[in-house]
């Protein structure tokens, strides 16, 4: 497919209106070539402030959190539809500016619209309760939205975790600020354009791009913005955690993971070789639930890790616009260098590299960022490349003996997103689920089904959670109203 090459003039939308910003712009490049792809205002703190001044005043005025819970279900419904009818363009603005194939791309988008379908009904399901309830008085229990909302986002699937965050927000009746990431606000401004068509009043969706440090800041010291909710890096979260306690904002904090994969002797092999192998070389390892450490039971291993090998050897890698193209270039020079790192960290802590671990520098690839599919194995607990995210197609794998070695080995790391295991025995992998300590386990297959299910973390991998009825609570507070019914008046009790 050939795409355009002039990179498109993006604006960030404050109060209904779009503007561009006195800090000038970005362009944002196609990691595949190298190519400008978009050019985004690069905002300055005062673009932020005006922002969420305008989301303040669209909250407070109860032109979106006073409607109806069907009028908001509505416009939600609307979104998913435009997302639907506009599919292919934006999954090629996806694939130009972030580099995965085209096809997961539409795939990411088709999520969103998902997402934002599932909470325009949610909407309609939140309930409170009647605790109490006598002659003398009675309680009510009730849902209030929080407030204005930061939505921070990353690179590596900027609209489907968007809309993770956009959905439950606008269904409870929140206005946000949008800040994406720097490396794909073209995409992402994009978006908004598209889903602002809808009859949304002005400032109930603002977006501002620019960097974390000027603007990602400045939402999270705001005293006008009452919740920040942050997908990224862990060192950014705790960042963000820190600046957040300036006015007591709630936070939400999906962050980085160090998932794992465990292969039982017992599993349908033909399932779980790509299972685990898609698990960490989809988008190229730059998933935060990436299965980038596999344990493969001692009984299986050698004929197990032969055909992944050659399997993952076979991986068509490529510019994400070609159809043939199963895995994408990383998204910058910077992440390859870091990735390359880890690399040379393996090597040099004793790991035995058993394919991939060079970047791919003949002809079109010169371009790009591109490196291969990467596996270790001889790969030990202590080392780098075990313990930290590369967010990268880099995989340690180790062979285990049991059940309690596969737990304690897949426990062995400050983080607690995901993992995958595969196996057909049903006490088996009931026992190995309770022992394992993250927020999500997929048994017999990799990622989540659906938006009606929670994901989020355990340990330093996150606070809240998205998705699921628990998402939409994240945006939620609770009001109680205790009504005295008599005339006397109460008591006061101690
Ligand atoms: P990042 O932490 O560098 O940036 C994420 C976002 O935060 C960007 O929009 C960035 O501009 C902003 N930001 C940076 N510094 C900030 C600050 N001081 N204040 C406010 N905002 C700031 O992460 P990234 O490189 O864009 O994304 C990769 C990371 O995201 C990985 O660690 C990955 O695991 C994680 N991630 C987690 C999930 C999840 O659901 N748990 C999903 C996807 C990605």
């Amino acid at each position: 497919m050939q795409a355009e090459t002039v990179p498109r003039e993006y604006s960030n939308l404050i109060g209904g209106k779009w503007k561009g910003s006195q800090g000038g712009t970005i362009e944002s490049r196609n990691p595949a070539t190298g190519e400008p792809v978009a050019v985004s205002p690069r905002s300055m703190a005062d673009d932020a402030r005006e922002a969420a001044e305008e989301a303040r005043r669209a909250f407070d005025s109860g032109s979106w959190s006073s409607k109806r819970p069907s009028d908001r279900a509505k416009v939600l419904a609307q979104m998913a539809e435009l997302i639907r009818a506009q599919v292919e363009g934006l999954s090629v603005r996806l694939t130009l500016e972030n580099g995965k194939p085209l096809a997961d791309a539409r795939g990411e988008l088709l999520n969103a619209a998902n997402v934002l379908e599932y909470y325009a009904s949610a909407s309609r399901h939140v309930v409170g309760k009647i605790p109490r309830y006598s002659s003398a008085d009675v309680s009510l229990v009730v849902h209030e939205p929080v407030g204005v909302c930061a939505l921070i986002v990353p690179w590596n699937s900027p609209i489907s975790l968007l809309s993770w965050k956009l959905g439950p927000a606008l269904a409870a009746g929140c206005t946000v600020v949008v800040k994406p990431s720097v490396n794909t606000s073209g995409v992402s401004l994009e978006f908004v354009k598209l889903i602002s068509r809808l009859e949304v009043p002005p400032g109930v969706i603002n977006a501002v791009a620019g960097s974390g440090e000027t603007i990602g800041n400045e939402l999270v010291k705001s005293p006008l913005v009452d919740k920040v909710s942050f997908t990224g890096s862990t060192e950014t979260g705790r960042e963000i955690m820190a600046g957040a306690s300036s006015n007591l904002k709630k936070v939400n904090l999906e962050c980085g993971g160090k998932s794992t994969g465990i292969v039982f002797d017992d599993a349908n092999l033909a399932v779980a070789l790509p299972g685990a192998m898609w698990s960490i070389f989809r988008s190229a390892g730059q998933s935060c639930n990436a299965g980038s450490r596999l344990l493969v039971q001692e009984s299986i291993y050698d004929d197990f890790m032969k055909r992944f090998r050659e399997a993952a050897s076979s991986i068509k890698v490529g510019n994400g616009l070609d159809p043939a193209t199963e895995m994408g270039p990383l998204i910058s020079a910077g992440q390859m260098e870091r990735v390359l790192g880890y690399v040379e960290s393996g090597k040099e802590q004793g790991a035995r590299l058993s394919l991939g671990g060079e970047r791919l520098i003949e002809g079109d690839y010169s371009r790009g960022y591109f490196v291969p599919p990467t596996i270790f194995e001889g790969v030990e607990r202590r080392m780098r490349i075990f313990q930290e995210e590369i967010f990268g197609p880099v995989l340690c794998v180790l062979p285990f003996r049991d059940e309690e070695d596969a737990i304690s080995i897949s426990n062995d790391t400050r983080f607690g997103l995901a993992g995958d295991l595969w196996s057909r025995g049903l006490p088996r992998i009931m026992r190995v689920t309770q022992g394992l300590r993250t927020g999500t386990i997929w048994v017999n297959r990799h990622l989540n089904p659906g938006p009606e299910v929670p994901f989020g973390g355990y340990k330093q991998s996150g606070l809240g959670r998205e998705t699921g009825m628990e998402g939409l609570m994240e945006y939620l507070q609770t009001k109680h109203v205790s009504l005295q019914l008599s005339e006397s008046g109460d008591r006061v009790r101690r």
